[in-house]
Formats: structure tokens, sequence, C-alpha cells
């Protein structure tokens, strides 16, 4: 018998035994909506006080991520700066300076977004996450992907877009094209702290280019 079949059976049986026993209405419940904030809630409680990598020696607080759980637009770093690891919220230095600036440039401001990184630990004099630290956070960040369900995903620099886009190309080439983490549309661009650094007409119109397209695809999905 099915799968199916079998509910019904069980089902049939279950309301004859009330219908025994006098109960003559039963009251069906909506479905309870999600939430995913209780959801990324949830999340940050399993991740605990992570040990899971190397990172967990010298960081001083796990920067989960912050924002709207129902943002439409989601920008994802590397991982967190000292600033960052002190304050517990990604992005809150200069690079995190120069982001409030990307986001307000396409009319929108950090509170409508949602912000997180590939690692949630600082990595030590703000090196490049290594593989196996990638390997062992980004699930998480995937799942937080996959709970906010945003329309776009803006992958700032290289390890986001590598990670994201599963690929080994270089920002350079990646940047300004879309590419697709599990079907949410994703536009890898320069990270603010590489735009700060190489402050140029160029870059600063790059990068404002890629925002664009990605508010306005957002804009095209509403
Ligand atoms: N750089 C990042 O990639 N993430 C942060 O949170 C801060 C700086």
């Amino acid at each position: 018998m099915s799968d199916a079949a079998d509910v019904r059976k069980a089902l049939a049986s279950w309301v004859g035994y009330l219908g025994e026993i006098g109960v003559r209405e039963l009251a069906l419940r909506e479905p309870s909506p999600r939430d995913p904030g209780a959801l990324l809630a949830a999340l940050r409680d399993e991740i605990g006080d992570c040990r899971r990598c190397k990172l967990c020696q010298a960081r001083k607080t796990i920067v989960f991520g912050v924002g709207d759980p129902r943002a439409t637009l989601m920008f994802v770093g590397e991982g967190p700066g000292a600033d960052e690891d002190a304050q517990g919220e990604p992005f809150v230095g200069r690079a995190g300076q120069k982001l409030n600036e990307m986001i307000r440039a396409i009319g929108l401001e950090r509170k409508d977004v949602y912000i997180a990184n590939v690692v949630k630990c600082r990595p030590p004099g703000n090196r490049d996450p290594e593989p196996d630290e990638v390997r062992t956070c980004s699930p998480f960040l995937f799942r937080q992907i996959e709970t906010i369900e945003p329309k776009v995903i803006v992958a700032l620099g290289s390890p986001a877009s590598k990670t994201l886009l599963d690929t080994k190309a270089g920002i350079t080439s990646l940047r300004g094209r879309w590419g697709l983490f599990r079907g949410i549309p994703v536009m890898p661009t320069f990270h603010p702290a590489y735009l700060l650094r190489k402050y140029t007409a160029e870059n600063r119109q790059a990068v404002f280019d890629d925002l664009k397209a990605a508010r306005a695809r957002i804009d095209e999905a509403s």
C-alpha cells in the first residue's frame, strides 16, 4: 500500500475512534507561518560557542549576521575584521561605512538588507579564510541564505564570490556577471575594503553598476 493510502487509513480510523467517544466537531488549525527570524535565531543557537575550526582560537566574538530576516537583498563578505570581532556585527568598521554608502546609493538602508560573511570568526591578521575554514563554516551561511530566501545576493570580493559560485575564478573575471547560488541570482562585485584601497573612478563606477543591476533585478522580481 502507498504511504498516502496508509495515512488515509490511519486518519479514518482515528476519526472513527473520535466519533465513538462522542467528538462531533474538529477544528483545523492554520499551518503556522514561516518565521525566518526564529529560524535564524535557532541556527545561531546551533552554532553555539563554536569550536569546529581553528578560527575559534583567536576570535573574541562569533559574528553571525545582521539585518532583515525577510530581506530581498543579501550581502555576503568574507569574514569579520577587528571591529566586527569586537562588536559582534558584520561590516561595522571602515569597510562597513563604505558598504552602508553602497547600500544607500541604490535607495536602501542597512536595516532593509541582510549582511553575513563566509566565515563567522575573524581570520588572524585579516588574512583570507583558508579552504578548511570555508568548508566548515559556509554551510551555516548557506542555511542563512535558504532561510532568508533573498531575491538577489551581492557577493563582496573574491572569497564570497568563489564560495557562492563554487569556482576558482578571480573577482576581476567574475565581477559584473550574474551567477547562481541554488537558484538565487548572485552579483559578484569588489569588496568595499578593496574599493577603499583602490578608490579610482573606474572601480567606483564598476561597483555602482553592479549594485544598480542588483537593484533592478530585485525590482523586476517584486
Ligand atoms: N570585511 C568582511 O568581509 N566582512 C566584515 O564583516 C568586515 C569586513
